[in-house]
């Protein structure tokens, strides 16, 4: 499907940049536009795939193109003030070419936090195609204004959009190494589940089209009725040569063809139970899920149609979903098989609660840090019995 992306703050324009990289990469096609907001200069010049005209510097007359630093309320109201602007780069968009819009960001930040929110509202009021969010949580290790902004973001993200896709950081953390490259390789993990997933509903001129593709309109069904979402994905590597590495193997080799289709199954079936018990892009129980859908992708010859509904029907066991949506992308040249699962309307997400718990913690220290630090600094600056009078 083709997508208008929009990255707001230094996570999401970052996430956008690297999406337009995979799209020129592998010609998927799914990004039908891409901008960039943030209310740091510096932040909008390190990016390198998105257009300089479609980089919105916001909030100058606030912060001087030097970031709101970690306080999305700020950020949240100059998105509100600065919105016109950004509205100029997406009216350069050809709205009436692209399938949905999605709105990235990291939620503990300041302006992505508050900013993101502040467009998806904008965009619902004003175009008709579905506004999705992509929102990334921080992780654990980064604090507690990073949890509570995080935790403030989410809840008022998830209103304002059509369904909010997550991705958490904290699952993807690894210990022991430094911040950026660890970005850079969750970055690379965000763009390829994602990738797959939108790129599903877009089969580039000349693939051949399989028995069953999936099409856009089956990922908006099964992203309608809003909620929060998360994403599963395996992968496994397969011989593939241009005229079809299975079938000369069949024309040399002894296995039969019953044999290869039976071993093609059950590598299906076998790569949908890992994706869906795997680590998603927000853990989470998936039995309970509302709605979901399994994409197959990669060479034509390695999908079939045994195997896809196979998967389907284990997935509907497992998520009790009576909704259950499936089918192939025909995917050449990548040389593996992966199977892509969507789980929408997941509601049994621990770490949500368990961000919640710290925010509240932390909104409650901050509080009491604030009220002691005022009465200290009074102790400091007012003499013990009051006998200096200020200057006016
Ligand atoms: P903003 O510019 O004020 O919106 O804030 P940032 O986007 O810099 O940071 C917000 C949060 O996003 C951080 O707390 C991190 O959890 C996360 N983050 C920052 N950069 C990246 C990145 O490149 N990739 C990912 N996955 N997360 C990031």
């Amino acid at each position: 499907m083709k997508l208008a992306m929009i990255g707001f703050g230094q996570a999401g324009g970052k996430v956008v940049d690297k999406f337009l990289e995979y799209d020129k990469r592998t010609d998927s096609e799914i990004v039908r536009a891409a901008a960039a907001v943030n209310t740091a200069k510096a932040d909008l010049m390190g990016l390198e795939h998105i257009s300089e005209s479609q980089r919105v510097l916001i909030g100058q007359s606030r912060v001087k193109g030097h970031g709101v630093g970690a306080d999305n309320e700020l950020g949240a109201e100059i998105a509100e003030e600065d919105i016109d602007e950004v509205q100029g780069a997406i009216d350069s968009i050809p709205v009436h070419e692209v399938d949905a819009f999605l709105v990235v960001a990291g939620l503990g930040g300041g302006t992505g936090s508050g900013g993101a929110p502040v467009l998806a509202k904008h965009l619902k009021r004003i175009y008709t195609e579905p506004v999705y969010g992509l929102g990334i949580l921080p992780g654990s290790d980064e604090g507690g204004i990073y949890t509570l902004n995080a935790a403030r973001s989410f809840q008022t993200f998830v209103r304002e959009v059509d369904n909010l896709l997550v991705f958490d950081n904290d699952a993807w953390r690894k210990t022991g190494e430094s911040v950026q490259g660890g970005y850079e390789q969750i970055n690379d993990e965000i763009v390829r589940r994602f990738g797959i997933l939108f790129g599903a509903g877009e089969v580039q001129e000349g693939q051949e089209v399989a028995e069953s593709v999936v099409d856009s309109s089956e990922i908006i069904n099964t992203l309608s009725g809003g909620g929060v979402s998360t994403v599963g994905y395996a992968e496994e590597e397969v011989e593939e040569t241009s005229s079809g590495g299975l079938l000369s193997r069949l024309r040399n080799g002894e296995e039969t063809d019953e044999l290869d289709t039976a071993h093609t199954t059950n590598r299906i079936t076998s790569l949908v139970r890992k994706a869906a018990l795997g680590r998603l892009t927000l853990p989470c129980e998936i039995e309970g899920s509302e709605r979901a859908l399994l994409v197959l992708a990669g060479p034509p010859e390695y999908l079939n149609r045994k195997g896809i509904e196979r998967g389907r029907k284990w997935l509907e066991e497992q998520t009790g979903s009576m909704e259950v949506r499936g089918g192939d992308y025909p995917y050449r040249g990548s040389g593996f098989v992966a199977s892509v699962i969507l789980l929408a309307g997941v509601t049994n997400v621990p770490r949500i609660k368990e961000l919640q718990q710290v925010a509240i913690e932390a909104q409650d220290n901050l509080e009491e840090i604030r009220e002691e630090s005022d009465e200290n600094l009074e102790e400091l600056v007012d003499d013990d019995e009051d006998e200096l009078e200020s200057l006016f």
